[in-house]
């Protein structure tokens, strides 16, 4: 059997790479023909050997991408907008995998996050879907922490309080946030070398630092070093950032009937790491559970989750994104009984956001379609 020619889009940038360095080391490749297309590089090498192409393909040429079998894009919601629509207006009718959200609300389209909802992956499949899209990075990761408890339709509703990481804007913003850093501790460098150099002038210094007319923060539009940012993508003019929106609405649809519909809400603010986003948890369960049973429930939840147990060592030391980096793990800990209620937990979980909330969901539904 001839294999599957699958067209890449967006593979530079940072969703993209990290897909391709998942499936250079899953051997994906080895599955499947390659196709690399660009917006900015047509026509230069392709800088995989084991592309099937030499030279890179233009992402925008209907022509060249109806040749494919199935397009994967890491490119964002404005290529998607550009081309999606008129590719499947001139018949195309192949497989569309995309990490953005554009498409995401779409009836025809799935919302994948195979451990959760793999039965509507498979029945959708048969019913002839051919549109999959990653879902919100925060909500994916959410749904993987507390899939234990989401399968056994035990929770009423879930409040969930974010510290998302830099890498979630995009790769400039990483950049930036670095940037700033630097800028900061270059402010100081002098007063830090001194150990007698008093700290509130240290601290006035870096104050003044923020408003320095050379402070990069051409990105963020804001401070993210030394601060936070409590509002995340568009603003819907209710109260509510585009990214709190997501939470109920995509959790909804990535659940579909499989499971009993909760509610969820929260406020999702940016913070300065890199490429991990954590979140702060209070659920309120339907049932009065022991903390033991909740336990045991959320690790059975599917293979990634792992249990970091609540106590001070483990949590400062086990329990952050520097512990998550470049990993699968969905780090769950503090899990504890409220004194609020019976029925409610909070719980902390941290998760690489490139993978799970963004490149391993798509590279795993190419490989359910491929197989
Ligand atoms: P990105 O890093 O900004 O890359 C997008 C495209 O920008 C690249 O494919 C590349 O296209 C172009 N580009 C221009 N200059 C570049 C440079 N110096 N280095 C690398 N690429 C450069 O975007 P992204 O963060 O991967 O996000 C892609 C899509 O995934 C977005 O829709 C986003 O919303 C979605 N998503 C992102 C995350 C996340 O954590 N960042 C999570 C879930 C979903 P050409 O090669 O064609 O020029």
């Amino acid at each position: 059997m001839s294999k599957f020619k699958v067209g890449f889009v967006g593979w530079r940038g940072m969703v993209g790479s990290v897909l391709i360095s998942r499936m250079v080391q899953e051997n994906d490749f080895k599955n499947i023909s390659s196709f690399f297309y660009t917006t900015s590089q047509v026509g230069e090498k392709c800088p995989f050997s084991f592309s099937d192409c030499d030279k890179l393909l233009d992402g925008y040429n209907l022509d060249e991408l109806k040749k494919m079998d199935i397009i994967l894009t890491c490119q964002g919601s404005d290529y998607t907008k550009k081309v999606y629509l008129d590719l499947r207006d001139s018949g195309w009718n192949g497989h569309w995998i995309d990490a953005a959200s554009h498409l995401r609300m779409e009836n025809d389209a799935i919302i994948i996050l195979d451990p959760v909802n793999r039965d509507l992956i498979d029945s959708s499949f048969k019913q002839g879907i051919k549109t999959w899209v990653g879902g919100n990075c925060t909500v994916s990761l959410m749904l993987l922490a507390i899939h234990g408890l989401v399968k056994e339709n035990l929770v009423e509703w879930v409040s969930s309080m974010t510290y998302q990481a830099a890498s979630g804007a995009g790769a400039n913003n990483m950049r930036e946030l670095l940037g700033q850093m630097g800028y900061l501790y270059n402010s100081v460098s002098d007063l830090l070398h001194d150990k007698n150099s008093p700290i509130l002038d240290i601290d006035e210094k870096v104050s003044e630092s923020f408003e320095g007319k050379d402070f990069p923060k051409s990105y963020f539009g804001e401070a993210l070093a030394g601060s936070v940012i409590p509002w995340i993508d568009s603003d819907l003019g209710n109260g509510q950032s585009k990214e709190e929106w997501k939470g109920p609405n995509e959790t909804l649809k990535i659940l579909n009937t499989n499971y009993e519909p909760f509610k969820v809400d929260g406020l999702c603010v940016r913070i300065g790491t890199m490429r991990c986003h954590s979140q702060a948890i209070t659920i309120k369960l339907k049932k009065d559970l022991s903390e033991e049973n909740v336990l045991q429930k959320i690790s059975n939840g599917n293979d990634w989750v792992k249990l970091v147990p609540n106590d001070r060592e483990n949590s400062i030391h086990n329990l952050s994104p520097t512990k998550a980096s470049g990993k699968l793990d969905i780090l769950v800990g503090r899990v504890r009984k409220l004194n609020l209620d019976n029925n409610m937990f909070s719980l902390f979980t941290v998760g690489d956001q490139l993978l799970w909330g963004a490149a391993e969901p798509l590279r795993r539904i190419l490989s359910i379609i491929t197989k």
